[in-house]
């Protein structure tokens, strides 16, 4: 680019910057930064359109067009020159802009006298917040280096709207971040919480977008880009040469590769020669990257722009020293708002902190839904694309998870409503609490104990609060996703046996340990598996290295230390694989005992029916095993083939299905033939309308997290079970796909 150019976009972007420190503010603000940079760009008309909701954009200030005009003239994305360039998010230079594809006149600005429109978008990280405009009587098309300049100072406007410079007082302008905002996604978890928000990764603050001194600058650049090199040479180094590891070091080679390439280097010293600092630089870059990504269609080309994001991201945060710690201190009753969070970072906030989570990804299914089912807060999963980038740390916040709705910056109608219904559910809470100590006996004399799940010690309480008669899956995972390294088998006998004395007494059903899958170790390397809930996981990990297990089960059995012991395998597709993990429970109790350790008053040892092969497994199997546990999430993904992290695919089959009601009717046949207690702990047992059709179906015992026990129990006493069987029973003889709807209506009609 020539010097000429560089040098009058560096005093452009250096007045814009005077005007900040000007003191006009709003439009005043607005209406001279259109003067500055038409005499700068020497063109008769300079405009700056802004969007007045997401579909509308609306003339804010103009030089050279009608003054009446400001605030009037609107247009629909899409629509005209200006909505073309903000819709595609490119530019748009025209020579002879009336005769363009598109052109749409607007009398009342008197445009019709300019000839030539060069129209580019104000965007900032995807974000699209208006387009710049410049036009002029001369029918001419604006060349590539005043096209830049203007892309510059269009990243300069998009910083200055992002800190809310052009937002006057009682000004039609308003300031970003501050409209109610509502966002719908995917129930995770029911509930409701009223807080604010915590963003699990806050976006970088560019405070300065530009700067006076290019050498210095690009002097910054260069020394963070090095930086940014070592660290992902460092990260190459920790990953092996294992095929194991080939997913991973793809990636990273990705990163290099973007990390070392010179035209990407270029392109920020270049912006940075017109005026702009080292972070604006790499954010102008990274903005390009994000409209790229949303038009791109191509996988691997969205991949690379994903990892372009990314590695964007880790420069701003080396150039900035922001990093995930802002030092801002967590706000009162914090709602986490992320795109995506594992179960291991999740439980890093520790139980209490939150009050509820928001995700733009997730999953119903996943370990980390689960983690939030088990703290009882409410989980919002899905709720799109948006609520990262609008949020900011502190916003007041409201989440339905009855409905699925976040309600952002609600305003005090929504407030008031939200509030009426936080108190009806106290209230229920009170009457749920009131049959606390009354058993869940139907209307017909069926009595169905109530048993719930758990995973961490903190939930113990809850055993005594919901009226849960003990804990029917303990999830031992936790306590190692938690960690850096295997616990040590002192340490879980520890847990283990504070977990026994919390019970006091009651039954506590412990599941060995079930990694794989979505819940992944991280000192586990992680094998590269196509398609991971189908494969090494849980009892085939454990049976395969055996070091793990039976370290796990020497804790279980110094834990109980004379107490009854109950044990369950996870993930038994075959009776071989329970038979050889019971072998190695039964070998432990006798080495413990050779040892002279105390053992267990009694071994119980169960399997979890998670798979559909065990459903018809030999009848020894279903002799041996001292009791069985449907784990539903599992069962319900391999019985109808669906994935219970996919969304789109989990949600098509009902679990009331006819087909798979039968299969639980059928599994409940086979234990009562030989005798087996059989209990149903997937995350359906704690939906009323599920387990009560579980139970007609003859399941005695549910598992489920603790906010369940109260609205299961009611419902279960107000039925008459062998009625609700017979309406299951005619709604299958009719054909009917689900038994949903015409139990739904049965439960309508009971007084
Ligand atoms: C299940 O699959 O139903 C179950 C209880 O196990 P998890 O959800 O931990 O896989
Ligand atoms: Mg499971």
């Amino acid at each position: 680019m020539a010097e000429q150019t560089d040098t009058e976009s560096r005093k452009l972007l250096r007045r814009l910057r005077d005007t900040l420190a000007e003191d006009t503010a709003g439009q005043a603000r607005l209406d001279h930064i259109v003067e500055l940079i038409a005499t700068s760009m020497q063109t008769e008309v300079c405009s700056i359109y802004l969007f007045r909701d997401a579909e509308t954009l609306e003339l804010c200030a103009t030089e050279g067009l009608k003054a009446e005009a400001v605030h009037q003239t609107r247009m629909k994305l899409g629509e005209g020159l200006v909505g073309r360039a903000a819709r595609d998010g490119t530019v748009v230079n025209e020579a002879d802009a009336p005769s363009a594809r598109g052109f749409r006149y607007m009398p009342e600005t008197g445009e019709e006298v300019y000839s030539s429109f060069c129209g580019v978008p104000i965007t900032r990280l995807g974000d699209k917040l208006g387009v710049l405009v410049v036009q002029s009587r001369e029918a001419r098309a604006f060349s590539d280096d005043e096209v830049y300049a203007l892309e510059v100072v269009a990243m300069v406007l998009a910083e200055m709207t992002e800190l809310g410079a052009f937002v006057g007082e009682g000004e039609a302008l308003k300031a970003r971040h501050t409209n109610p905002m509502m966002f719908r996604g995917g129930i995770g978890q029911e509930g409701v919480a009223e807080g604010h928000v915590w963003l699990h990764e806050p976006r970088v603050v560019v405070t300065n977008p530009i700067a006076d001194d290019p050498e210095a600058e690009t002097e910054r650049l260069r020394e963070a880009v090095d930086a940014l090199r070592v660290s992902v040479d460092d990260m190459l180094k920790s990953v092996s040469d294992d095929p194991v590891d080939k997913d991973q070091r793809e990636v990273l080679e990705a990163y290099r590769m973007f990390a070392s390439s010179r035209s990407w280097l270029k392109r920020m010293e270049e912006d940075i020669a017109a005026g702009l600092s080292a972070e604006a630089a790499v954010e102008k870059e990274q903005s390009a990257a994000r409209t790229r990504l949303g038009q791109s269609s191509d996988p691997y080309l969205r991949e690379r722009l994903q990892d372009l994001d990314d590695l964007s991201n880790r420069l701003l945060r080396i150039l900035t020293g922001q990093g995930r710690d802002t030092g801002a201190g967590m706000p009162e009753n914090p709602i986490l708002v992320a795109r995506n969070i594992g179960p291991a970072e999740l439980l890093d906030y520790g139980r209490g902190e939150l009050k509820g989570i928001v995700l733009e990804q997730g999953s119903v299914g996943s370990h980390a839904a689960i983690v939030a089912r088990a703290w009882a807060i409410p989980l919002i999963v899905h709720a799109g694309d948006r609520i990262t980038a609008e949020a900011l740390n502190g916003d007041h916040i409201m989440v339905d998870g009855d409905q699925g709705i976040v309600h952002l910056r609600p305003d005090d109608t929504v407030v008031s409503a939200f509030r009426d219904k936080i108190a009806m559910q106290a209230q229920a809470q009170k009457r749920y609490a009131g049959i606390r100590d009354l058993p869940a006996e139907s209307k017909d004399g069926i009595r169905v104990s109530m048993l719930m799940n758990a995973g961490l010690i903190a939930e113990l309480p809850s055993l005594n609060d919901s009226g849960a008669e003990g804990v029917g899956l303990f999830r031992t995972e936790l306590q190692f996703l938690a960690r850096n390294t295997v616990p040590r088998r002192s340490e879980l006998a520890g847990i283990y046996s504070r977990v026994l004395d919390a019970a006091g007494g009651k039954k506590v059903v412990f599941r060995t340990l079930d990694i794989g899958s979505d819940k992944v170790l991280p000192y586990m390397k992680r094998d590269d598996e196509p398609n991971p809930a189908l494969g090494w996981r849980a009892i085939r990990v454990g049976l395969d290295k055996v070091g793990v297990m039976r370290m796990q089960l020497q804790a279980l059995i110094r834990a109980a230390n004379g107490r009854p012991l109950s044990v369950m395998f996870p993930f038994v597709a075959q009776f071989d694989e329970f038979r050889a993990a019971r072998q190695h429970l039964l070998d432990e109790v006798e080495r413990e005992r050779k040892l002279g350790h105390v053992l267990p008053e009694k071994v119980e040892i169960g399997a979890m029916l998670e798979t559909p092969s065990l459903a018809f497994a030999p009848r020894q199997f279903f002799e041996m095993a001292d009791f069985i546990s449907i784990g539903g999430n599992d069962l319900k993904q391999f019985f109808f083939a669906a994935d219970r992290e996919n969304e789109r695919v989990r949600r098509r089959y009902d679990t009331l299905n006819v087909s798979f009601l039968s299969f639980i009717e059928q599994i409940a046949r086979r234990c009562d033939e030989t005798g087996t207690p059989v209990s149903f702990c997937g995350e359906d047992a704690g939906r009323p309308i599920e387990a009560m059709c579980f139970a007609a179906m003859g399941l005695r015992h549910l598992s489920m997290r603790p906010a369940s026990v109260g609205p299961v129990k009611h419902l279960i006493r107000r039925v008459d079970l062998g009625e609700a069987r017979d309406v299951i029973d005619r709604a299958r003889g009719s054909g009917v796909q689900s038994v949903r709807g015409d139990v739904m209506e049965w439960l309508r009609g009971l007084s």
